[in-house]
């Protein structure tokens, strides 16, 4: 096999990996949504494919097509979803196609599928869809032995590497979006798409406790960006690079009994 993504694989190759005993899918979820002047607008589904791309790598997993669209971006977390570039699904449309694309993974004969989420709104739809493909593979005695794993990559960041990343220190994933964090993995992982020069210097966004409707673009920084990516480095990438796919990996194997030989179809 020359490819762990699925989309580069013939469907004979794709079949003989199928129906190895603890097959496993790693699906990555992003968002088509705004990420500042600095940053294009497939981030949140660019870095959740990467990531699962090394995942797949170390643990004989493939990786499915990305989600490119996600749930409704919030001011709280991504800016708001008013904001130009930001075009997103509602809560039934994401649930029913993760619910309809891990049934079909899972009726194909995987053991297990991963959601590997890139974007923070879409977690509990995410977790809707997935909780209910799975009861319902499970009911068939093809599918007795599903299981499934759902993450946020962010969520594996450690400690030790908080430190490093944020020496001035950390103020909370909420306003990482298009930060040091996200900012850092794309100057690493796509760095012809990333643009220093335009980042956005200033402090924080200051968020409220509570959300309103209609959304105020005044309340959330004209860039688009809860906080400044001026910290952002590709060295800082690495660290979290490393510490995400290392840990991710360990989980999953933890997790699932996962089919180390997939990797040896050719
Ligand atoms: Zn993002
Ligand atoms: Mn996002």
């Amino acid at each position: 096999m020359t490819s762990v993504f699925l989309e580069d694989l013939d469907a004979e190759t794709y079949a003989a990996i199928v129906a190895k005993e603890g097959s496993t899918v790693i699906i990555p979820t992003g968002a088509t949504e705004q990420h500042g002047p600095h940053m294009p607008l497939g981030v949140d589904a660019m870095l959740s494919k990467a990531i699962a791309g090394v995942v797949a790598e170390r643990t004989g997993a493939v990786v499915a097509p990305v989600f490119a669209y996600g749930y409704k971006s919030q001011p709280r977390s991504g800016g708001g979803n008013h904001r130009v570039g930001t075009t997103s699904l509602g809560a039934a449309s994401l649930t029913g196609m993760v619910d309809d694309v891990v049934s079909s993974f899972l009726g194909q004969g995987f053991s297990h599928v991963v959601v590997l989420n890139g974007h923070f709104e879409n977690y509990q739809f995410i977790y809707e869809g997935l909780d209910n493909a799975v009861s319902r593979a499970r009911d068939r005695a093809a599918g007795a032995n599903s299981r499934a794993v759902l993450l946020s990559y962010w969520d594996f960041v450690d400690e030790a590497t908080l430190e490093q990343v944020f020496p001035e220190g950390f103020l909370g994933w909420d306003i990482e979006h298009g930060g040091v964090l996200e900012t850092s993995l794309m100057l690493l992982l796509h760095p012809e798409k990333v643009d220093m020069s335009r980042v956005v210097d200033h402090p924080p966004a200051k968020l409220t406790p509570y959300d309103i409707f209609p959304e105020d673009p005044a309340r959330t920084p004209a860039s688009g960006c809860l906080s400044s990516a001026m910290g952002a480095s590709a060295e800082r990438g690495q660290l979290l690079l490393d510490a995400v796919t290392t840990q991710v990996a360990a989980a999953l194997e933890g997790e699932l009994p996962l089919g180390k030989t997939t990797l040896e179809v050719s």
